[in-house]
């Protein structure tokens, strides 16, 4: 059973004593496909390294979080162009929109956020969205954008039925991860209602540790919670919810 990844921050100082122990056990679990969001230019290197000690397992994406976007914004946005004309990424993430930690900068977010869906369309990549209260700035963004060359992931996606089908019509799968498993996270009550060819699975590692490690580290061999928990909603084994996501994030990333 092969599972996919599709966010998760494996160079997290949260993972600094036991790295490798922490890969060896997402490994062993069947997630042999890890694919990892940037947040700013500070963690580049440690992205390349981890790429460079797994090649065949971890693939990168370049952009700038929204909660990183400061006052030095134009520089940090220099730095993912760089980095984009330099080589090859599996997306332009995570890059969106978040109105819980910081309104005052939302309009630099909302520059950062579309500046950076112009680089994806040029370097024909999909986009990996961190929306976070945010879902009316995010949509009017993709209205606003939308074309054949924009597609992606809605990561670790909190919204409503509605907001569901909305992001899908957008050409966007939905990124499902621990929330899924908590018993007040609501998108399990109709999830079951989304066709499971919109759905990537994800753990977000270290944040949103799925049920029954809620509240703890979460890390990507933990991700068989989830596969499990999809299981249960779309009444199909756990080895045809492994790999069906892992079809549709090859549809998303092309690898
Ligand atoms: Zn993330």
């Amino acid at each position: 059973m092969i599972i996919t990844d599709t966010h998760a921050h494996i160079y997290s100082e949260e993972f600094a004593e036991d790295r490798d122990a922490m890969m060896q056990r997402a490994l062993e679990s069947g997630v042999q496909r890890i694919f990892v969001p940037s947040i700013d230019s500070s963690y580049t290197e440690k992205m390349y390294a981890m790429e460079a000690l797994y090649p065949n397992n971890v693939f990168l994406m370049m952009g700038l979080h929204p909660t990183y976007v400061k006052e030095n914004y134009e520089q940090e946005l220099q730095h993912v162009e760089t980095e984009l004309a330099k080589r090859r990424f599996a997306a332009v993430g995570e890059i969106g929109i978040d109105l819980y930690w910081d309104k005052s900068t939302l309009e630099l977010q909302q520059i950062a956020f579309r500046r950076q869906i112009q680089l994806a369309k040029q370097y024909q990549l999909p986009i990996n969205i961190h929306c976070r209260e945010a879902f009316d700035e995010i949509f009017e963004i993709l209205e606003a954008e939308k074309s054949a060359d924009l597609w992606g992931i809605f990561h670790c996606f909190a919204g409503n039925y509605e907001q569901a089908l909305h992001a899908v019509s957008l050409n966007m799968k939905l990124g499902i991860g621990g929330v899924a498993t908590f018993k007040n996270g609501k998108i399990d009550q109709f999830l079951g209602q989304v066709d499971i060819q919109d759905i990537v699975l994800e753990t977000d590692a270290p944040y949103l540790a799925p049920v029954p490690f809620r509240g703890k580290r979460n890390e990507s061999s933990y991700i068989v919670n989830v596969v499990a928990k999809l299981s249960e909603i779309y009444g199909l084994p756990a080895s045809e919810i492994a790999r069906i996501t892992t079809e549709n994030s090859k549809a998303v990333f092309g690898i």
